[in-house]
């Protein structure tokens, strides 16, 4: 019989529900829409039952991947877009319904990494960076062929890692965060406040960059040397050479890798060790959340049947 995870990934606009099997294959995807929705928990348990009683192999837990913040010490979530979940405790809830104790919950630009790491650009190296460029900026770290997560859950906070103790004033509370140059609003918004007038989108902005526009241009080069010196300051301290780079913003090809690579060279050049950083685009596309959610219990070393 098939072992399988339950995984939940908690997105923008919905959450996914699926099971995936130990060679990582996903079955019975479910999606459950968040907004305006006042029944999300009931619905997701809805739909958790129903895979459940699909039984057709054993559940070794639940693996769940969320937008933050998270509090991973009470097991609890707070997703920017879903304001209903204040403080949600979604692993209790979980455990109660499931009734096993086997719940794990990643953060999503760390379940990313993990998936990366396991079946995309990350495949066969022991040491990796998997960092998310989207509308904020997080990442995940492989050390030594396994997961680091941290003592609170929350390694690697990339995109608040300050570049410029002067810098603009972040939403955390700190300045010149690597987030506030080089994440996707902040760079249309860097845009708009010199005289950029596109959609207010990084899409759109990409696409005037491709056109020439100099102002799109200076700001997606401004927003990719800021996140290729907090490269460069991570792999400084990791001392690993495998950095890969996925979500939307990674995604506008060469208008934005040509100037990435260019700032990380140029960062990187002075000292040895760290001038040959690999730096490679993510590979996967379609149900990376809902895979690299699994890996948090498919991965874990316990791998006893729950039920
Ligand atoms: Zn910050």
């Amino acid at each position: 019989m098939s072992q399988y995870a339950l995984a939940v990934d908690v997105g923008a606009t919905k959450v996914a529900l699926a099971k995936v099997d130990r060679s990582f294959e996903v079955t019975s995807k479910h999606e459950v829409f968040v907004k305006e929705n006042d029944f999300l928990w009931e619905e997701i348990a809805a739909v958790t039952q129903e895979l459940f009683e699909e039984a057709d192999g054993s559940f070794i837990g639940v693996g769940i991947g969320s937008a933050g913040p998270l509090h991973l010490s009470t097991g609890a979530i707070s997703p920017v877009n879903i304001p209903v979940w204040r403080g949600f405790p979604i692993v209790e809830k979980f455990v109660e319904l499931t009734e096993t104790r086997n719940v794990v919950l990643h953060g999503d630009a760390m379940a990313l990494a993990h998936a990366e790491f396991r079946l995309g650009a990350g495949r066969g190296v022991s040491n990796m960076l998997g960092l998310v460029v989207s509308t904020g900026i997080g990442g995940g770290l492989v050390l030594n062929d396994e997961l680091y997560i941290g003592e609170s859950g929350n390694a690697y906070f990339i995109g608040h890692h300050t570049i410029n103790f002067d810098g603009i004033d972040c939403a955390c509370g700190r300045r010149g965060c690597v987030e506030t140059y080089a994440s996707g609003p902040r760079m249309v918004e860097i845009a708009n406040s010199r005289g950029w007038k596109g959609e207010a989108s990084f899409i759109a902005l990409a696409e005037s960059a491709r056109g020439g526009d100099a102002t799109a241009l200076e700001v997606i080069d401004e927003g990719a040397r800021a996140l290729a010196i907090g490269i460069v300051n991570s792999i400084g301290s990791l001392d690993i050479q495998t950095v890969v780079i996925g979500g939307g913003v990674s995604q506008s090809g060469d208008v934005y890798w040509n100037p990435l690579r260019y700032h990380v060279k140029n960062e990187a050049r002075f000292t040895d060790f760290i001038s040959n950083i690999d730096l490679r685009p993510a590979q996967l596309q379609r149900d990376a959340g809902i895979v690299g959610a699994a890996l948090g219990v498919l991965d874990a070393h316990s791998t006893e049947p729950v039920f």
